[in-house]
């Protein structure tokens, strides 16, 4: 068998159709929109857990590492790019079978390959009661790689990882791992009770190289009775503060319970001009039974005027939006009817490029045919976490206006709530991509995520390529996250250097 070498024995197992290395594919895989290349050994598209299981004796004999992927549409934190170069990139995208939809519970058994689109399709086609949430990253971005990352997305199911009642996970020695009750296939609450007994291990496969992902089961949510977005906006750029303590006590007292989104006035409506939209913009949804939407309206504005904050306040129901829509495609152009509908597609679980195309500036881009490597701008996100408090946005602000006015790129940026305690920050810069720019691009990161985490605020997230900006492990956690590594994949087979587990 050895003397085939590794192609040979991944042609064996995955056929020519299925094992790749031909020098597009590998400039695909390689090609990441920050700029940096990091060649793959090939690419293998298993089809169920099986070959993945086959797989991992053929690594292990011919050193082959490997780096699992769901989609690869991890745009702006890696993309599809392994940690190092020479690895052996897992695409699971073939594996994407929805595999039960339990329309009594509102949970879905999904496998790594599922696009956001598949999800919303399903669901619509199937006419369920319940909806999926989405992210902004585009209609071919996986769920399951998503929620491996601990993304959020915008919906009162923003905080996914929140959402997940359990997974299957394949390991380099070929066990499978079942979390929850996933072992006990006769479970009556296999699908609705996240914890089984004993250790809950599923967080352990997030943000980690401790196994490959082949199943998740998470929670769906309930198409509302009546989906109300509210979209506020403020003129004063200082209002951000007291807005971030009202949004905190609704979402405290559980009046509102989806993710709030707050975007400034650049990375709103870039660089158009329009008198509507406020130094801050915020989104979020009051959705719900009508009359509970009609008592948290109710409940925001009260909240509003009792910080005596002037704001814009708007409010959209299907019924709204399907007047704006026919208005804008017949009577008048709107000009933010397209951030509106954007907003709206996410709150209604309906997936779209746009965030992308507007990132891009590029009105015809599409994340299933984009490919990094032709691509002529860049793009980096900074992230942070940030408590929910005035007193914690005005420095974290103060600390990111400087660096972005001292190194002259626009400053974009969105905080977004995506529990009552805790804002996500999240700014990006764009660039073209040549050496010059590219350079000057990484140093800022580098530079800003330094700053950020030397004055508390840690990121909530990375990629491939941008592990060295993290803080450095605790002693006793690196310690510990070795120990993990050393048992769930003794010989460093999965993507080594991610998250800086040693190991
Ligand atoms: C305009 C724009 C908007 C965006 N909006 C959002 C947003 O709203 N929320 C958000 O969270 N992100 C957002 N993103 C970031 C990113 O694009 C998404 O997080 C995207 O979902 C990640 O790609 P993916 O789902 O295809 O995951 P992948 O790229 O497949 O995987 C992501 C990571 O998980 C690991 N992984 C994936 N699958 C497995 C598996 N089966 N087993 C083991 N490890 C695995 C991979 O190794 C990789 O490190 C946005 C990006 C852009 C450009």
């Amino acid at each position: 068998m050895g003397s085939q070498g590794p192609s040979g024995r991944l042609i064996g197992l995955f056929g020519t159709d299925r094992f790749k290395n031909d020098p597009q594919t590998l400039s695909y895989y390689a090609s990441g929109l920050t700029g940096q290349y990091v060649q793959p050994f090939g690419v293998v598209f298993p089809l169920n857990a099986d070959e993945i299981r086959q797989l991992m004796p053929i690594a292990k004999e011919e050193k082959l590492v490997l780096f699992p992927i769901s989609r690869g549409k991890n745009y702006g934190y890696g993309e599809a790019q392994g940690t190092l170069e020479g690895q052996l990139i897992v695409d699971l995208s073939r594996m994407n079978k929805i595999v039960q939809v339990d329309e009594q519970l509102g949970v879905v058994t999904m496998q790594p390959g599922v696009s956001q689109r598949d999800l919303a399709v399903y669901l619509d086609k199937a006419g369920s009661r319940f909806q999926a949430d989405v992210t902004g990253a585009g209609l071919d971005a996986s769920v399951v790689g998503n929620v491996l990352e601990r993304g959020f997305g915008h919906t009162d199911y923003g905080d996914r990882y929140s959402r997940v009642i359990r997974l299957s996970a394949v390991l380099p020695d070929g066990t499978t791992v079942n979390t929850g009750f996933g072992d006990h296939t006769h479970a009556r609450s296999r699908d609705t009770y996240r914890y089984g007994y004993g250790p809950a291990i599923e967080g352990l496969f997030t943000q980690s190289n401790f196994g490959i992902i082949t199943e998740l089961t998470i929670e769906l949510m309930p198409r509302p009775e009546k989906t109300c977005m509210f979209v506020l906006s403020v003129k004063d750029e200082e209002a951000i503060e007291p807005l971030v303590e009202v949004i905190r006590e609704l979402r405290l007292q559980g009046v509102l319970n989806s993710a709030v989104h707050f975007a400034n006035k650049a990375r709103a409506i870039g660089s158009a001009n329009n008198r509507l939209a406020g130094a801050w913009n915020l989104s979020g949804s009051l959705s719900g039974p009508a009359s509970l939407v009609r008592a948290r309206k109710a409940e925001l504005k009260r909240a509003l005027r009792r910080k005596g904050i002037r704001v814009s306040l708007w409010f959209f129901d299907d019924f709204l939006m399907r007047v704006v829509e026919f208005v804008n495609r017949n009577v008048l152009k709107i000009s933010l009817y397209q951030p509106l509908k954007d907003a709206w597609d996410l709150q209604k679980g309906i997936p779209t490029d746009n965030p992308l195309r507007i990132l891009l500036e590029d009105d015809k881009l599409e994340s299933a045919t984009l490919d990094p490597g032709k691509y002529e701008t860049g793009f980096l996100w900074v992230n942070a976490v940030c408590a929910a408090e005035q007193s914690e946005v005005r420095r974290i602000l103060s600390l990111l206006r400087s660096a972005f006015t001292e190194a002259g790129y626009e400053f974009r940026v969105t905080f977004t709530a995506v529990n009552p305690r805790s804002l996500i920050m999240i700014t990006n810069i764009t660039f073209p991509r040549n050496e010059a720019e590219m350079t000057r691009a990484g140093a800022f990161s580098k530079g800003i995520y330094a700053e950020l985490i030397s004055n508390g605020f840690l990121p909530y997230r990375s990629g491939s390529g941008a592990y060295s900006k993290l803080p450095v492990l605790g002693k006793d956690k690196e310690s510990v996250l070795s120990r993990l590594k050393a048992a769930f994949d003794p010989d460093g087979l999965i993507a080594p250097g991610k998250y800086n587990i040693p190991g």
